[in-house]
C-alpha cells in the first residue's frame, strides 16, 4: 500500500468511529430510556478514546511525514487531504495529555457553576471558573502554535482561515447600518398578530415539516427527523440524523428551526459521499453550516413565494386555528421582530446584534482591555448600546448562554458570519436566477439546491470560509448583503 492509501485507510476507520459515537449521542437525545444514562456515559467514554487512539496513530504521523517529502507527486486534490490531515493530526497530537485531561475536568465543574450562577443570576459565583477557562485557553493557542493570538485560534477552530480583525471589520460595517435599522422597525406601529397562535396540534405539524423537508429537497433515504428536546443535525450525508420539537402554542418556532436544521441536512447530504472521511467530503467550518442553514430558514421559508405555495396546504391542516387570521396577517408573523434579551428568542433581525455583543466582549476578553469580573458591566452596557435594552440581572445578561462554560470562546461569530454568506449567496442567486421567488411559488426549490451543491456543498474543505465566499458569489464576503436583504423584507412589512 502506499503512502497515500494508507493515510486514505486509516482516515476512513477514525472517521467511522467518529459517527458511531454521533449515533450514539444522537440515540441518547431521541430514544434512551432513563434508567439507561450511565451506560450510555460509559460507551461514550471507550468510543472517545478509541476514536482518538485512532486519530493519533503513529502510522499516521509517520504516512503524514512521507507525503510531505514530495508533494509533487500528489494529486490537488490529495494535496487538500494531505493539508487537513496535517491540521487534524496536530490538534489531536499537539496537547499534552495532562492538559486535555484538566481542561476536561474543568469544563464539567465549569458546566456546573455556571448552571448554579444563572439560577442565582450571581455571576461572582462562576468568575472564577471563567477565569480559569480563559487561561486554558490560552495555553490551548500557545500548544498549536499561535502563540499569544488566542483569540485567532479560537476562531479558526471555527471558522479556518478567519480572524478576529476580519471579524471586527465586517460587523463594525454591519452595526454601523443595522442599530439604526432595528431602532426604526422596533419604533413602527406596525406589530404582528399572535393572539392566534395556540392549539396547533403536533401531529399535523409533523406532517406538513415532512411534506416541506421533502420538498425543499432533504433526501429521506438517507436521513431522517426525530423528535427531541434540542432541535440539532447530525450524522454524515449518507445517514443525517435530524431532531426538531413541536409547540402547540408556537406553531412557526417549531417549524423554522426544523428548516434551519434541514439546511444544515442538505448541506451534509450535498457533500461528496465517497470523501466522508477526508476535506474533500467535509463541511468548510461552522459559519459556511450556518449559511445554509439560515438560507433555507430566512431567505427561502420567510419569502413570499414559499408562503405562497405552502399557505394553502397549512391553512388546509390548521383551519380551525388559522380562521380570521388573513395572508398579510400570517405573512407578518412569518417576519416578526420583536427585540429581546435572550439570543435564543431573538428573530432574524436583532440576532446578529446579539452576536455582535458577544464578539466584542470576547475580543477585549482576550486582548487583555476587560478582566473577567468587568464582564456583566461591559455586557449591560451593549445590550444598552446595540439592543436598546438593558438586562435586570446577570441570568438575563452575561450569564445567558452555556458556551463559555465549555470553553466554547470565538464560537458566536459564525453565526453571524453564516447570516451574511447566506445574504450574499442569495444575492448572487438572484442574479444568476431572477425568477426564483415564482419558482418557490410553484413548489419548485430544485434550482437553488442543484445551484448550492455545485458552488457551495461539492467543494468541501478544498477553499477556507473567505475563499469559499468569494468562489461562489464572486466578491469578498460583506455585510451589505445582509443589510439589503434585511432592508427589502422588513423595510415594506414595518416601515411602509
Ligand atoms: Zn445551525
Amino acid at each position: 500500500m502506499n503512502a497515500f492509501d494508507e493515510l486514505n485507510s486509516m482516515l476512513r476507520r477514525a472517521h467511522l468511529l467518529g459517527t458511531v459515537s454521533d449515533l450514539l449521542a444522537w440515540d441518547e437525545q431521541v430514544n434512551l430510556p432513563d434508567g439507561s444514562t450511565e451506560l450510555r456515559a460509559e460507551q461514550r467514554a471507550v468510543m472517545a478514546e478509541t476514536q482518538h487512539a485512532a486519530a493519533v496513530e503513529t502510522r499516521i504521523g509517520a504516512a503524514l511525514a512521507t507525503l510531505e517529502k514530495s508533494p509533487d507527486a500528489l494529486s490537488d486534490e490529495q494535496r487538500t487531504v494531505l493539508r487537513w490531515a496535517r491540521r487534524d493530526y496536530d490538534r489531536e497530537t499537539k496537547l499534552p495529555e495532562a492538559f486535555v485531561r484538566e481542561k476536561a475536568e474543568q469544563g464539567s465543574r465549569a458546566y456546573h457553576a455556571w448552571a448554579e450562577a444563572r439560577a442565582a443570576s450571581d455571576f461572582a459565583r462562576y468568575a472564577p471558573y471563567l477565569e480559569k477557562n480563559v487561561e486554558l485557553a490560552r495555553r490551548e493557542a500557545a500548544y498549536l502554535g499561535f502563540g499569544d493570538r488566542t483569540y485567532d485560534y479560537l476562531i479558526d477552530r471555527h471558522d479556518p482561515g478567519m480572524t478576529a480583525a476580519a471579524i471586527d471589520r465586517l460587523f463594525t460595517e454591519l452595526k454601523t447600518e443595522l442599530v439604526p435599522l432595528v431602532r426604526a422597525i422596533v419604533g413602527s406601529p406596525v406589530q404582528p398578530r399572535t393572539d392566534w397562535m395556540r392549539g396547533f396540534p403536533e401531529d399535523p405539524q409533523e406532517r406538513f415539516l415532512r411534506e416541506v423537508t421533502e420538498r425543499i429537497g432533504f433526501d429521506y433515504s438517507h436521513g431522517r427527523v426525530d423528535r427531541a428536546v434540542h432541535p440539532f443535525c447530525s450524522g454524515t450525508g449518507l445517514d443525517v440524523r435530524m431532531t426538531t420539537r413541536f409547540h402547540v402554542d408556537n406553531p412557526l418556532d417549531s417549524l423554522f428551526s426544523a428548516i434551519h436544521e434541514s439546511g444544515h441536512g442538505l448541506y451534509d447530504q450535498g457533500l461528496r459521499a465517497d470523501q466522508h472521511h477526508t476535506a474533500l467530503g467535509q463541511a468548510v467550518g461552522m459559519g459556511v453550516h450556518e449559511s445554509q442553514s439560515r438560507l433555507w430558514e430566512n431567505q427561502v421559508a420567510r419569502s413570499r413565494g414559499f408562503w405562497r405555495y405552502f399557505e394553502p396546504r397549512w391553512r388546509d391542516l390548521f383551519s380551525e386555528q388559522l380562521r380570521g387570521v388573513s395572508s398579510d396577517e400570517l405573512y407578518l408573523a412569518v417576519n416578526a421582530v420583536r427585540p429581546t434579551l435572550i439570543r435564543v428568542d431573538a428573530d432574524e433581525v436583532t440576532y446578529n446584534l446579539h452576536i455582535v455583543l458577544r464578539f466584542e466582549i470576547e475580543r477585549r476578553l482576550f486582548s487583555g482591555e476587560l478582566a473577567v469580573p468587568e464582564l456583566p458591566a461591559a455586557w449591560n452596557q451593549l445590550s444598552d448600546s446595540l439592543l436598546g435594552l438593558r438586562p435586570g440581572n446577570d441570568a438575563e445578561g452575561v450569564l445567558q448562554d452555556v458556551h463559555w462554560s465549555d470553553g466554547a470562546f470565538g464560537y458566536f461569530p459564525s453565526y453571524c458570519v453564516g447570516n451574511m454568506m447566506a445574504a450574499q449567496l442569495w444575492y448572487r442567486a438572484l442574479e444568476l436566477r431572477p425568477r426564483l421567488e415564482d419558482e418557490f411559488a410553484a413548489g419548485d426549490f430544485s434550482w437553488l439546491l442543484g445551484w448550492l451543491r455545485e458552488v457551495v456543498h461539492r467543494h468541501g474543505k478544498r477553499f477556507l470560509t473567505l475563499e469559499l465566499v468569494e468562489q461562489s458569489t464572486g466578491e469578498p464576503l460583506s455585510p451589505k448583503y445582509l443589510i439589503r436583504y434585511l432592508k427589502e423584507r422588513y423595510g415594506p412589512l414595518y416601515l411602509p
